[in-house]
């Protein structure tokens, strides 16, 4: 049912407060109402877009460029869900672990412990069962699938669910603004909304499901207000913030049929295989063969043809039959997590009087290594194969700096807020333990990819909805 910040009282108690209606609170909440358990699911934005819950997203950036802090959230019904793009994959098995010297891509679970969430999760993302990846023999990479969701917007599908549910009560312009602690368990959530009307609100647990730079934002903040009795072995809070950097490789102009690229499937996905990232010490990185379109490949076909005018001549001819000759080479990758790329609060306040977020990222030697040494395998076996040629960016041959930005292709990837309450087997690692729970707190666990040790190449929302769906597993197996 929905209720307004006025209309709680002190004497309102309930089981859970979820904090966030994006997938990751949404999922907990409706698994979690069943039975006479009472939860209040508490929205900061409005039903619909507004400025003002909007503005409340903006932050400052350090380092590399990167897409305003108020532009990639969504902050309101729903969260990021609103424009997201529905690509769902799992995570490998193998980015659960230490990849080579990369120590800090451990998880303390295995993905054998999220399996047992897919069908569910697939369910509520609406995706098929995802096919299992094809090794290419002898080229050090399987042809791998990603599955698309239609894309499910949450509040569209859930919220009248969710408004009818007598077991949620569910608050939009409730912005929670600390956590109270007595040291040992959290004893209230502060919330004010756009009227200046103040409430806490009481539960016997609570999930901060914010999304990848609130959470680690609200901690923060909460720390502060509590003088370090939130998170009390802070060390990593805010630390080891990962994205997947997405940029362009180059293009290739292939001699015939490639490996599952196909006019009806416009793009094919490829990864290097756990061997060859090993043995390069890289780490995992998703590539994207796109079918360029007959207008943008006659000019790909041109540049190529002042190199190899052969070649460029034999794929003019194939342009417009059915051989799809010309291809674009994209990359999503993984990030080493280190813990200078970071989530801190900046001097500026919002309009609730919290510090603004700011948010250091810096791509390191192997975010750069990845996606080069990847290409150039890749490229090498299309030689080998004899089944294309690859040209490959200039930056990604070592031969001056990455783009600042990269708008060939459309909309970069970017969005996956990975890190900063990483989940490790003990406090002076991470956040939170192997349940998602908050490290010396009783009753306080986190939603959402902030919880990933490591990213892998996958997009995240699968993933937060299965870890969603564990957790809610957790909660009731110890109620
Ligand atoms: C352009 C774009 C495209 C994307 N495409 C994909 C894709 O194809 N595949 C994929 O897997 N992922 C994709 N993502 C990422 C995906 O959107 C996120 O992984 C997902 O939305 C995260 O879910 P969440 O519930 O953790 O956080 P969010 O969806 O961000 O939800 C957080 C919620 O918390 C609320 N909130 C914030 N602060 C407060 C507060 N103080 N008090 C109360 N409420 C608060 C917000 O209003 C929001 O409702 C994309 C992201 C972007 C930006």
């Amino acid at each position: 049912m929905l209720l307004n910040v006025g209309d709680l009282s002190a004497e309102d108690l309930f089981d859970y407060c979820i904090i966030g209606t994006g997938p990751a609170g949404i999922t907990c909440a409706l698994s979690l109402a069943k039975n006479g358990t009472r939860v209040v699911l508490l929205e900061g934005g409005e039903r619909e877009y507004t400025e003002r819950s909007q503005n409340l997203y903006r932050g400052q950036i350090v380092g590399d460029p990167y897409f305003p802090l108020d532009e990639l959230r969504l902050r309101y019904f729903g969260g990021t869900s609103n424009h997201w793009g529905g690509l769902c994959r799992t995570l490998d098995a193998f980015d659960f672990e230490a990849k080579g010297a990369f120590q800090d891509t451990k998880w303390p679970i295995a993905k054998d412990d999220l399996d047992p969430y897919f069908q569910p999760a697939a369910d509520i993302l609406e995706i098929p069962d995802l096919p299992g990846d094809q090794p290419i023999v002898g080229s050090g990479f399987n042809h791998i699938h990603f599955l698309q969701s239609p894309p499910v917007l949450f509040a569209e599908k859930f919220g009248e669910r969710l408004e009818a549910d007598a077991g949620i009560f569910l608050l939009f312009d409730a912005n929670v603004t600390s956590l109270e602690t007595n040291g040992e368990s959290i004893t209230g959530a502060q919330i004010v909304d756009s009227d200046g009307n103040r409430r806490r609100v009481q539960a016997g647990r609570y999930i901060l499901a914010t999304g990848g730079i609130e959470n680690n934002r609200l901690l923060l903040w909460s720390n502060i207000q509590t003088n370090g009795q939130v998170v009390k072995a802070g060390n990593t809070l805010g630390k080891y913030w990962t994205e997947h950097p997405t940029f362009t490789l180059g293009e290739a102009i292939l001699n015939g049929d490639f490996p599952s690229v196909s006019r009806e499937l416009s793009t094919a996905f490829f990864a290097p295989t756990p061997d060859t990232i090993i043995k390069e010490g890289i780490l995992n990185c998703g590539l994207f063969v796109n079918l360029v379109p007959h207008e943008g490949a006659k000019k790909i076909i041109a540049d190529v043809a002042c190199v190899a005018p052969d070649l460029g001549k034999w794929a003019l001819n194939q342009l417009g039959k059915r051989l799809i000759c010309v291809v674009q080479i994209r990359a999503a990758w993984e990030q080493e997590p280190r813990a200078v790329n970071r989530i801190e609060l900046s001097d500026e306040r919002d309009a609730l009087g919290i510090p603004r977020p700011r948010l250091h990222w810096q791509k390191g030697e192997t975010d750069l290594r990845t996606p080069q040494i990847t290409a150039r395998r890749f490229g090498e076996y299309m030689a080998r194969s004899k089944i294309g040629r690859l040209r490959l960016n200039p930056w990604v041959l070592g031969e001056g700096d990455m783009p600042g930005d990269d708008n060939y292709g459309g909309f970069p990837y970017f969005g996956h807020h990975i890190g900063g309450t990483r989940m490790a087997a003990s406090a002076e690692h991470g956040v939170v333990d192997s349940n998602c729970k908050v490290f010396g707190q009783t009753n306080l666990y986190i939603a959402g990819s902030s919880v990933f040790a490591s990213g892998g190449h996958a997009n995240p929302t699968l993933t937060i909805v299965q870890l969603a769906l564990r957790l809610v597993d957790h909660l009731r197996a110890t109620n």
